[in-house]
């Protein structure tokens, strides 16, 4: 077989800033073959100089911020940033330690917000799309999911009393519920998927849905009021 020589080729170059490597082996997964299907090739940089799109997994903290600051002053201007995973996006498992010096987008402005914890690579390739393809002429069917995944959560809002539960256990301040107005919201880029706010709602107004395809271009729009706002 002739090699297909349309293929437009995407130069990435990775950052990781002290992540745990849960995203690190995602981003590995969604450039493998396994995925060959896609319109473009993707080229993994040697040198930040070669950099179409910079990817950051992982921390920003003191010890590292220069170091990252110099890579990304060695980066070609046009170059596009994607912020990879809830450690990036807002300190994440990191949020609130001794040495925290991020977010990512203190730094550098970001073009792509991919959360999760670990982030999914179909989401990775789908954010990538649609930076880099005007078109977004790639898109991923649904991945094969397992039993217990958790994307973007679902809320009940007819089940919902309320109260304040899911909010008060988050381990990462990621809901917050204003019992006046009735409303509820979780921030994508702050939740560690750990389900505990499904556990804990008296009224099961929570679960979890299948959308993986969680990305967004502003910070602000990972604020999710759930994904499904009708009764269970
Ligand atoms: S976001 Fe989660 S999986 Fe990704 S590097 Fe941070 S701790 Fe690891
Ligand atoms: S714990 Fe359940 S009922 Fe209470 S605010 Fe959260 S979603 Fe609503
Ligand atoms: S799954 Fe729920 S409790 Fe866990 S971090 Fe996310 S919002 Fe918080």
């Amino acid at each position: 077989m002739p090699e297909d020589t349309s293929k437009r080729e995407v130069w990435i170059y990775h950052i990781n800033t002290s992540g745990c490597n849960g995203c690190d082996i995602e981003l590995l997964a969604s450039i493998l073959e396994k995925y060959d299907s896609r319109p473009f090739d993707i080229k993994v940089a040697n040198y930040p100089e070669e950099a179409e799109v910079v990817m950051i997994t992982g921390h920003i903290n003191w010890n590292n911020m220069n170091a990252v600051k110099e890579e990304m002053n060695k980066t070609p201007k046009h170059r596009k940033i994607m912020a990879l995973g809830n450690c990036g996006i807002s300190g994440g498992v990191f949020k609130g330690s001794y040495n925290e010096a991020g977010p990512i987008d203190k730094l550098e402005e970001v073009d792509m917000y991919i959360p999760g914890c670990p982030v999914k690579p179909e989401a990775i390739l789908n954010a990538l799309s649609e930076l880099v393809d005007p078109e977004n002429s790639f898109k991923l069917r649904e991945p094969k999911l397992s039993e217990n995944y958790r994307g973007e959560h679902n809320h009940y809002q007819e089940k919902c009393i309320y109260c304040g539960e899911c909010a008060r256990s988050c381990p990462s301040n990621a809901i917050k519920v204003d019992r006046e107005k009735k409303e509820w919201a979780v921030d994508l880029g702050k939740c560690l998927f750990c389900g505990r706010c499904e556990e804990v709602c008296p009224t099961d107004a929570i679960s979890f849905s299948n959308n993986f395809d969680m990305y967004k271009k502003e910070r602000e729009a990972l604020w999710s009021k759930g994904k499904n706002n009708e009764s269970k």
